[in-house]
């Protein structure tokens, strides 16, 4: 079901206009309207699901395939050197649209990017504590 509200979907809908790069019955790949890079596009499954923590399987296979193919396009036709792919849940860890998708950056030995973060102070105990914790 797509939801009013989310321009995602009216993309997927043809309701406003996007860059398609690719598509298929389940997902579509455009280009994102602020590119960090050049190339830079995201992948979104047609349905609408919010994010990480709610997407069906089905949406997350097909997502991450239609992924691997964009950045096989990114390294073969527009000569990238790398890629990162970023995916970011909730308001905490930047997510502005709620419905899931996943970047698919190409990274140029001479781009701008930069890591937003340095590693946390840890020492092994916290390490095996924290694993301990995620096993449950
Ligand atoms: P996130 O912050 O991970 O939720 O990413 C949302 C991304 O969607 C941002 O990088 C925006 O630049 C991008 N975006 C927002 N509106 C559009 C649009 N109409 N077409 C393409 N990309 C968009
Ligand atoms: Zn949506």
């Amino acid at each position: 079901m797509a939801d009013d509200d989310c321009i995602f979907c009216k993309i997927v809908a043809g309701e406003l206009p996007s860059q398609k790069v690719d598509e298929n019955d389940r997902v579509l790949a455009f280009l994102d309207i602020n590119p960090w890079t050049r190339g830079h596009a995201l992948v979104i499954p047609k349905q609408h699901t919010k994010n990480l923590w709610e997407a069906p399987k089905e949406a997350l296979d097909a997502t991450i395939e239609m992924a691997q193919q964009v950045a096989i396009h990114q390294r073969d036709r527009l000569g990238c050197d790398g890629v990162n792919l970023l995916n970011s849940t909730e308001p905490v860890a930047w997510q502005t649209e709620f419905h899931y998708h996943v970047h698919v950056i190409p990274r140029y030995e001479d781009d701008p990017l930069r890591l937003p973060g340095k590693p946390l102070d840890v020492d092994q105990d916290e390490l095996a504590k924290v694993a301990e914790e995620l096993r449950g």
